[in-house]
């Protein structure tokens, strides 16, 4: 159902986003990679072993005129846009009392303001061709709030919001829009916590692991795939919130 369509994903050059794009390659789907600073070397021949085309385009998806020139290249190159995947996310912990303006902003301009960028530009595309899928990555954060987060867990919490608006206002012309909210999820991002923070979280999670880059993946096909599920937000957690 997926072969031969076309999934973007952002900040797709490693950790959750690395592993969303070659799931999505192995159901046949082309891959337009978008990546922030550096593409590590052997990204996009892992990505084209599924035996599609990947075209890996670096930009910023905080960057307004980006999203607009990335969802153009796109129907350029392959004349449809199926898949968006918001996946580009940063965080700057940082106590409330302590966090500067700049922490502030940085997070909610990647985090929130670029997956409405994107969603604004592929959502029109999609709208004409009557289909198309969006999952955006929030965070368990974004649902209960976490010390140390206010901005990021403001970031995801805005990005469940625009999850929501979106589906209902696309869903008139087929078009999905769903959001996964992952746990603690091994990659860099989780990598710079503390053992003690780590070991928190592990006595937090119900099945005692933490979630691999590929848990999410498969729920993002999953949700990719399924044409009548919208404006939903599925926990990937372990049980961390239930
Ligand atoms: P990661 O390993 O740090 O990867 C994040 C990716 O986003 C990096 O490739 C980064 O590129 C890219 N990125 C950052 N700013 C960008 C921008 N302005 N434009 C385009 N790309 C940008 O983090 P991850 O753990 O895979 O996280 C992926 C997503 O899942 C994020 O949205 C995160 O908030 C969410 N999430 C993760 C966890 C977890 O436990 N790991 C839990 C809940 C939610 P550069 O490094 O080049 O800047």
């Amino acid at each position: 159902m997926l072969n031969g369509k076309t999934a973007v994903v952002t900040g797709a050059a490693k950790g959750i986003g690395k592993a969303v794009a070659a799931a999505f390659a192995k159901e046949g789907c082309n891959i337009v990679l978008n990546y922030h600073s550096t593409l590590p070397d052997g990204v996009v021949s892992e990505i084209e072993a599924y035996g599609v085309k990947c075209l890996p385009v670096k930009g910023d998806v905080a960057d307004f005129e980006f999203a607009a020139s990335l969802v153009k290249d796109i129907k350029k190159e392959f004349g449809t846009l199926d898949v968006l995947v918001n996946n580009a996310g940063i965080t700057r912990d940082m106590l409330l009392m302590r966090m500067s303006e700049e922490q502030f902003d940085q997070v909610i301009n990647t985090n929130l303001k670029g997956t409405f960028n994107m969603i604004r530009h592929a959502s029109s595309l999609m709208l004409k061709q009557r289909s198309g899928a969006i999952i955006n990555m929030a965070s368990v954060s974004g649902v209960t709030g976490n010390i140390g987060q206010a901005n990021y867990a403001a970031s995801k919490a805005g990005v469940i919001g625009l999850t929501k608006s979106a589906a209902r206002e696309l869903a008139q012309r087929g078009v999905t829009c769903n959001a996964v909210a992952p746990g603690f999820i091994e990659t860099d991002m989780t990598d710079v916590l503390s053992d003690d923070v780590k070991e928190a979280m592990l006595n937090s999670i119900p099945l005692k692991r933490y979630g691999s880059v590929e848990d999410i993946a498969s729920a993002v096909v999953f949700l990719a795939k399924n044409t009548y599920i919208t404006g939903q937000v599925l926990n990937i957690d372990g049980g961390m919130v239930m």
